[in-house]
């Protein structure tokens, strides 16, 4: 029997108890003859505990001493983790990032991974010992610890089942897969047997929180084998796979949402050739992410730009903007804020028409307004006041379908 990577989430690992718990988990794995190599993340809520007490002292902390300070969580629980394993008589050993060999671009607070080189990870393995990664982290080639970005312990462990060929990669965390809908926004959500990494990467760069969009990416990339389930249940979870079965007759497989959105407007800028280029190079040169792009000229002299970046983002934006108002040539900014984007997303759209036209209709008859519209080939996203954000995520669950109960009337 091959190996496979579980990676256990903050709540997974919240207590002591909790901690004991995963490591029955692993030991179990362990004993149906699997080679184990666990990636966790910091206990709890503890990297946002972390980046409170940063704050406390600065609001603008350096970034490098900020991926000091966040990779210190999962120090913790690898450490705790090891103990768990070895009070039960296995073997196990934990390792940081640059331990396990996670060798990272030299960027601070989001690298991206570029290599691993597992020698170490397999000389424990080969000893017969459960191999605990701290997720999160790495390292730069000139010896800088860094962080991959909130959440990215789901990347640390993809990223490893790749390199390492593992069987499968099991993601566990709080709840028992993905969802039609945030089952905390949407009761009648349901989850998901079977999902594409296309769909999957749509929901979780959507905001669908479950998964971190780098991890679906890498997975797609190598073809590594993913499931997210429960830590805290024996119920089979989501699959995430290449050419996941439909689910029966839907066209739509789920709906995201994203609370925090801002959008911002460049008005008057010279209408030539390179002017998008420059707007969104320096943008991109600031590391920051913009969504939804809207321009729209006529045969004049000037043009509009809007996009969308996370809420977040907004001050660094407004700021980078008002840095380069020479260089790019601009009258004035607008921004607003109090935005949300939902989104439906499903495979099947690709081959039926009148998706998204169906789409406007429901947030219409909802009397929801939408301020901007993007789509992909397998995804159509509306920005919208994130006041009726609830209201339109409920409305689109129902009419394409995703209901617990529409689902029954589907099968039957
Ligand atoms: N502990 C980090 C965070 O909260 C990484 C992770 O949990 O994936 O973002
Ligand atoms: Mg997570």
């Amino acid at each position: 029997m091959g190996l496979i990577v579980q990676k256990f989430g903050g709540t997974s690992v919240g207590t002591i108890e909790r901690i004991q718990h995963v490591a029955e988990r692993i030991i179990q794995t362990q004993q149906e003859g699997h080679d184990v190599v666990v990636v966790v993340s910091a206990m709890g809520k503890s990297t946002d505990v972390l980046v409170d007490m940063a704050k406390q002292i600065t609001s603008t902390p350096s970034d490098r001493e900020m991926d000091m300070l966040l990779t210190t969580g999962e120090q913790v629980s690898i450490a705790l983790l090891a103990m768990a394993l070895q009070q039960n008589g296995v073997a196990a050993s934990s390792m940081t990032g640059w331990q396990a060999g996670i060798e990272t671009e030299a960027v601070h607070g989001r690298a991206r991974i570029k290599a691993i080189n597992t020698a170490e990870i397999k000389k424990q393995l080969e000893k017969g010992s459960v191999v605990i990664v701290a997720g999160f982290q790495g390292v730069t080639e000139s010896g800088e610890i860094t962080t991959l970005g909130r959440g990215g312990s789901d990347t640390t462990a993809v990223a490893l089942a790749a390199s390492l060929k593992a069987e499968s990669c099991e993601i566990y965390t709080d709840v028992i897969g993905v969802y039609t809908a945030d089952p905390r926004m949407v009761p009648q959500a349901r989850k998901l047997h079977h999902i594409s990494f296309d769909e999957m990467l749509e929901l979780a760069t959507l905001g669908a929180g479950v998964l971190h969009p780098r991890a679906v990416e890498c997975a797609k990339k190598f073809n590594v084998k993913l499931t997210v389930r429960s830590s805290f249940s024996d119920e089979e979870g989501t699959w995430i796979e290449e050419d996941a079965k439909m689910e029966q007759g839907l066209i739509i497989s789920g709906v995201a949402h994203d609370n925090h959105v801002a959008k911002v407007t460049v008005k008057n800028m010279s209408n030539q050739i390179g002017t998008l280029a420059a707007l969104f190079t320096t943008l991109a040169d600031a590391h920051i992410n913009v969504d939804v792009i809207i321009q729209s000229s006529y045969e004049t002299a000037l043009t509009n730009i809007s996009f969308s970046v996370s809420a977040e983002d907004l001050p660094r934006t407004l700021e980078i903007l008002e840095l380069n108002k020479e260089k790019l040539g601009y009258e004035e900014i607008l921004s607003e804020e109090g935005l949300a984007k939902v989104s439906i997303v499903g495979a099947g759209m690709v081959t039926n028409p009148g998706v998204a036209a169906n789409m406007f209709k429901v947030l219409a008859e909802a009397n929801v307004s939408i301020k901007m519209v993007s789509t992909s080939e397998i995804k159509v996203s509306c920005v919208i006041p994130s006041s009726l954000c609830k209201v339109a995520v409920q409305s689109l669950h129902t009419a394409f379908g995703l209901d617990a109960t529409e689902k029954a009337i589907v099968q039957g």
